[in-house]
């Protein structure tokens, strides 16, 4: 049996008509169409004003076409202007701490779209702050990089996401502005992501934890991922000391730094067969003596350890740890190990329901997910924004910028200054910038938000 029809001319009208269509009853009995009102008591076939009033509020906020428009038409507004940008970042790419020259451009940009900007801000030569607020209400926060890589300039595309930081505060400031949204919105601009300085230093000082609820970025790459899978990294510089004598004369009476070292190698790849798949140990020799007739007296090595949770890695390092020291006793060698003063990189906690709408913003453009526990395999990488998102409900997804290569690359690099990666890197920050406004707009949503961080936290 067919639901009433309200009018055969009923237009369905933005996402409220799926709502009520799901109100229309089935009539006990064949009517008439011309006798459809009078048939129904309204008491008896209207849902309670309660049942509408909790349907209301659960209905998504993207459904609100006329604030999408105004994210929209802001950030196509300035499209030419990040775009010139853009390729002014990749032109002239500086690495992590010395991002002089995004600093200025960045900043001065800011400041002429309105925003109230602190340069060198928290102690850093190249990071800032821009803010705007109006009202009283809940507070986004966007993370912009800009840090290339020695010799590699842009090879992982952070001139987009430059691009990409401001045009989501600029979309996110639009949409205050128009009155319909109140609350703040904060770019931080985020030196040496690549050195996995600017973040970690930017949360010890709390300039995340006091200036805003949630925090959300974009990262180019070669697939669309909205969970996209980061894990903790440690790093450790391990030092040999022995002592120096002629290789061929007296080597009896050398000490050999190189063979601590050796024994130091042999002991990490055998402690590599009892690791978990998803552990990684990699490094380098930084110095492995100063001539083949001179038993060495020095030797360094510098490694990085990875698992994918960052309260994983002090088993990792304890196992490090003793392989240096079974190398020093077996040599007799003495030796010295440093990890990383400024502490580990975490893991990044996607917040799966800022994540999500991400992805279903994303979906009507029509780029399509693979299922999370795919996206979880492909997870190898490490960023500072882990550290963030320890603090606070956090999204960093992943998106394709119409390139197989991977980051790190000189293809990506070449990829990065594209038009088309432009054009996705717009797309995507259209997205992620009314998933900002969600939060501004939507109590039980943001709430939703703040529970699946305790959550993933209580883990
Ligand atoms: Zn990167």
């Amino acid at each position: 049996m067919a639901p009433i029809q309200l009018g055969s001319d009923q237009e369905q009208t933005g996402c409220l008509s799926s709502f009520f269509s799901s109100c229309s009853r089935t009539p006990k009995q064949e009517l008439n169409e011309k006798f459809v009102y009078s048939a129904i008591d309204p008491m008896e076939q209207l849902p309670a004003y309660q049942d509408i009033a909790q349907a209301m509020d659960k209905l998504d906020v993207k459904c609100d076409s006329e604030l999408e428009h105004i994210i929209e038409s802001a950030i196509n507004d300035i499209d030419a202007e990040l775009r010139s940008i853009s390729l002014d970042l990749h032109a002239h790419p500086e690495t992590g701490m010395k991002e002089v020259h995004a600093h200025q451009v960045l900043t001065d940009y800011l400041e002429s779209k309105g925003f109230k900007v602190t340069r060198h801000a928290y102690g850093m030569e190249t990071s800032f702050m821009a803010e705007y607020s109006r009202g009283s209400g809940r507070r986004v926060g966007v993370c912009a990089e800009y840090d290339g890589l020695p010799g590699l300039g842009q090879g992982c595309g952070h001139n987009l996401i430059a691009i990409s930081g401001l045009a989501t505060a600029i979309g996110i400031k639009a949409a205050i502005e128009s009155g319909k949204a109140s609350g703040k919105v904060v770019l931080f601009g985020t030196p040496a992501e690549e050195l996995s300085i600017g973040k970690i230093r930017l949360v010890a000082k709390r300039a995340f934890q006091d200036n805003v609820d949630v925090c959300v970025m974009l990262h180019p790459t070669s697939y669309d991922h909205q969970y996209a899978a980061f894990i903790a990294v440690h790093d450790v510089h391990v030092e040999f000391f022995g002592s120096p004598s002629h290789a061929s004369a007296a080597p009896w009476k050398g000490v050999n730094a190189l063979d601590a070292l050796v024994q130091t190698w042999n002991g990490i790849s055998m402690m590599r067969q009892q690791l978990l798949p998803t552990d990684r140990v990699h490094g380098i020799v930084t110095d492995g003596g100063q001539a083949p007739n001179v038993i060495p007296e020095h030797t360094s090595a510098f490694f990085f350890i990875r698992t994918t949770k960052h309260t994983q890695a002090p088993r990792l390092q304890k196992k490090m740890e003793a392989c240096f020291e079974a190398a020093a006793l077996a040599t007799g060698c003495k030796v010295k190990y440093t990890w990383r003063e400024i502490g580990i990189t975490k893991d990044v906690v996607q917040n799966q329901v800022m994540a999500d709408t991400y992805a279903a913003h994303m979906e009507k453009y029509g780029i399509k997910f693979p299922s999370e526990e795919e996206q979880i395999r492909a997870g190898g990488g490490s960023t500072d924004m882990g550290n963030v998102s320890y603090e606070m409900p956090c999204i960093h997804p992943a998106y394709g910028i119409h390139t197989t290569a991977s980051n790190h690359t000189i293809e990506f690099t070449a990829a990065a200054k594209t038009l088309a990666a432009h054009k996705d890197t717009i797309r995507a920050t259209k997205c992620l910038a009314a998933t900002g406004v969600e939060v501004l707009l939507n109590e039980e949503y943001y709430n939703r938000v703040q529970q699946q961080f305790k959550e993933n936290l209580a883990q």
